[in-house]
């Protein structure tokens, strides 16, 4: 049974499984961003996704009706940056193996991409994967350059079934190379702690909303957050029997959240 959510300020909200799942919305994402107006509450999206640009998110929130600020998105890809550069303060030559929305985000944290003496290796979901590139990746960090990598998700759900994610190219390099790499995403801390700068309110007044247990729920947990798990995803009432840290609260769909509320 959920008890009422009190003294809730902010909230990080995942969004394949929670909003929309593709294409298809999950709520009717107007009057969600207008509840959280009338509730006084300070939210950003987050995902493990690497694969689009905060731009490219921009432009889908736009194609569904809605506003969000550039400000609003964290992907995998930015929180990659964001560790990298508490690593690597002035930015600097990196070697990526991922996608072209992984690239054009790191350089923003002024890291380019070269295949010549770079200081880090940084892997993702790879669309162009090929043997050469997965080779050069792991030569490098087979010489001890340090080895990042987005998330470790291994599949993600679309229309036609799971597709290979980026965790199976994370085993490749990992295996290829026999080194494991430093990870980003949820449930790591750098998307949280990224979301939690933004949003400028403590732990224990965000409230993380998600559809997984072990990236969403786990990472808000670690995070100091409150946690609210939604059944409109991955996880279902049977995977929380065998789960703990349990979410604060499980709600059907991302909507129910305002009757806990009121
Ligand atoms: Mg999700």
């Amino acid at each position: 049974m959920n008890q009422p959510l009190s003294n809730i300020k902010a909230a990080i909200l995942d969004m394949d499984g929670v909003i929309w799942k593709s294409h298809q919305p999950l709520c009717d994402l107007k009057l969600l961003f207008k509840e959280f107006k009338r509730h006084q509450i300070n939210f950003l999206f987050a995902t493990n996704n690497a694969m689009s640009t905060v731009e490219q998110y921009v432009e889908k929130f736009a194609s569904m009706g809605t506003v969000v600020e550039p400000w609003q998105i964290l992907t995998s890809s930015i929180a990659t940056g964001y560790m990298l550069a508490k690593d690597f303060p002035n930015g600097g030559p990196i070697h990526v193996m991922g996608s072209p929305a992984l690239e054009t985000t790191l350089a923003e944290y002024q890291f380019t991409n070269t295949d010549k003496d770079p200081i880090a290796v940084v892997g993702g979901l790879d669309p162009l994967t090929s043997y050469e590139r997965l080779k050069k990746a792991s030569l490098f960090i087979q010489s001890g350059i340090p080895f990042y990598f987005t998330n470790p998700d291994a599949t993600y759900p679309t229309p036609e079934g799971l597709c290979p994610g980026a965790g199976t190219f994370l085993a490749a390099l990992e295996t290829a190379s026999g080194v494991k790499a430093k990870l980003a995403g949820k449930p790591f801390p750098y998307v949280f702690e990224a979301g939690l700068e933004r949003l400028k309110f403590p732990a224990q007044q965000t409230l993380v909303i998600g559809d997984r247990l072990e990236t969403d729920i786990l990472g808000g947990y670690r995070a100091g957050c409150k946690t609210a798990l939604v059944l409109s995803g991955v996880a279902t009432r049977a995977d929380l029997e065998s789960w703990s840290p349990a979410p604060d609260v499980v709600l059907e769909n991302v909507m129910d959240l305002f009757d806990l509320m009121e």
